[in-house]
């Protein structure tokens, strides 16, 4: 049943939890990863695999490569024949004909004879060698051959051979790369581009991989309109619901934009019915104290709270619970509250749902380029750009620092972390910084 009561909580009695009850980041993040499991798996063709977590173990159906070959252009040799063969006293084998990829031959190489061989051909029995064509004085190999050229080239009956090899030299062997049988990637791996080349390197053309968390996302705010609506006084655009929805998408998820609820709790309720099918529900706005913050109201009321308040800047004001059995996240309506709240929050979720075990960015230490001041008592991810100078890492605030300074999200690659008890870094300092990106090598 959908409540209409209870538009405003008193602050001194929010959901049973004592209103100075605030969890650390720490604490936070972990009662959120806590609450979900990784989804179940579904088959998808293999280039729909990349950046996902694999669910099956792959095993090779064949060796790869599948035949001996040759990694050269040059002869097919036995190493014996040349053992003594020298740059002023050559061996001389005769030419039994050419192996180019794709063509293989039954007729061993007997004494003192050679294949003309090209890269990627099946060696041809006995062979255990490639000689190299520049260590030979054969007719030319690559590029386009003239009728001439070819000519010459059937025509060779013989080759010097100016230096020995040993046996095995130049020969990519059948399984060096994968063997038949043997587990080639295992379950959990992440799926990059060198994986899908695994992949198709053993036929397969579709995977088991867990599926993509379906993130339901709902804006609030009476003030806030559609991004193609003109601006009236006191209105502001819905960049929210897109900054949330490319965040889903950047870390492989599935955005379902549930438009924007009025600061009313039954616009909220009839929003958030499409939100029913998701395996978490992200708000924005509505979550501090304010008379017109009513989405902790209904988790409240209609579903479960499991805090609502973090101590951390920006970002204080998280409400986490369920509402109709579905994970329930409410973000801050400031912008980078609600960016910054993803990164630390949300995102090692999303992450998890999605079968990955590592949920965690890659945090460096940076030397602080000047004071960063933390005047807010409380753990605070400052935006920072981070630049290599030399041997290290060196971080330089993106500038205004406010939680509606979109731009400053914009500019920066890093999140400074400044601990709570921490009133300042000073410059030189060293500080963690969580990276977003990275930056650019040169
Ligand atoms: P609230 O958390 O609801 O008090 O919202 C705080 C501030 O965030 C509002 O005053 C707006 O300036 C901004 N805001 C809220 N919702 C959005 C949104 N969907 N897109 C952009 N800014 C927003
Ligand atoms: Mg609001």
């Amino acid at each position: 049943m959908v409540s209409t009561t209870g538009d405003a909580l008193p602050p001194s009695a929010p959901f049973g939890l004592k209103p100075d009850l605030m969890l650390t980041v720490a604490e936070a993040r972990g009662r959120i990863i806590r609450t979900f499991s990784p989804l179940p798996t579904e088959q998808v063709p293999i280039l729909d695999a990349l950046g996902r977590v694999l669910a099956e173990d792959i095993v090779a159906g064949n060796d790869v490569p599948p035949f001996d070959n040759s990694a050269m252009d040059g002869y097919a040799v036995r190493a014996i024949d040349v053992a003594t063969a020298r740059e002023d006293s050559p061996v001389m084998l005769a030419i039994l004909g050419e192996l180019p990829a794709g063509v293989t031959t039954e007729q061993p190489v007997e004494p003192n004879t050679c294949y003309r061989i090209l890269t990627g051909a099946p060696l041809p029995p006995r062979a255990d060698s490639i000689v190299p064509y520049e260590l030979t004085d054969g007719v030319a190999f690559g590029g386009w051959h003239g009728p001439e050229v070819a000519a010459e080239i059937a025509s060779q009956r013989a080759v010097r051979i100016f230096r020995a090899v040993e046996p095995d030299d130049n020969v990519r062997h059948a399984g060096e790369d994968q063997r038949k049988d043997e587990v080639v990637l295992g379950r959990g791996v992440l799926i990059r581009p060198a994986e899908v080349t695994v992949l198709a390197s053993l036929g397969r053309t579709s995977v088991g991989v867990v599926q993509r968390p379906k993130v339901a996302i709902l804006s609030t705010g009476d003030e806030v309109i559609e991004i193609d609506q003109p601006l009236k006084a006191g209105l502001i655009r819905n960049s929210n619901s897109y900054a949330l929805a490319a965040l889903v998408r950047w870390y492989g998820g599935e955005a379902i934009m549930l438009g924007i609820a009025a600061d009313t709790v039954e616009s909220l309720r009839t929003h958030l019915l499409g939100g029913q099918r998701a395996d978490m529900i992200i708000t924005t706005g509505g979550v501090s104290m304010g008379d017109y913050d009513v989405v902790k109201n209904i988790l409240a009321q209609e579903g479960s709270v499991s805090f609502w308040s973090i101590d951390m800047r920006p970002g204080k004001p998280v409400a986490f619970g369920t509402l109709d059995g579905v994970a329930f996240i409410g973000l801050p309506g400031n912008p980078v509250s609600t960016m910054v709240g993803f990164e630390i929050l949300v995102r090692p979720a999303m992450l998890k749902l999605a079968g990955h075990s590592r949920l965690e960015k890659t945090a460096i230490r940076a030397r602080a380029a000047h004071r960063i001041s933390n005047r807010s008592g409380r753990e605070n991810y400052m935006r920072v750009v981070v630049r290599q100078d030399g041997d290290e890492w060196v971080a330089c605030l993106t500038g205004e620092q406010g939680s509606g300074i979109i731009t400053s999200m914009h500019l920066a690659n890093g999140l400074v972390v400044v601990p709570k008890n921490k009133t300042c870094i000073e410059k030189n300092e060293l500080a963690d910084v969580i990276m977003l990106d990275w930056p650019s090598m040169q």
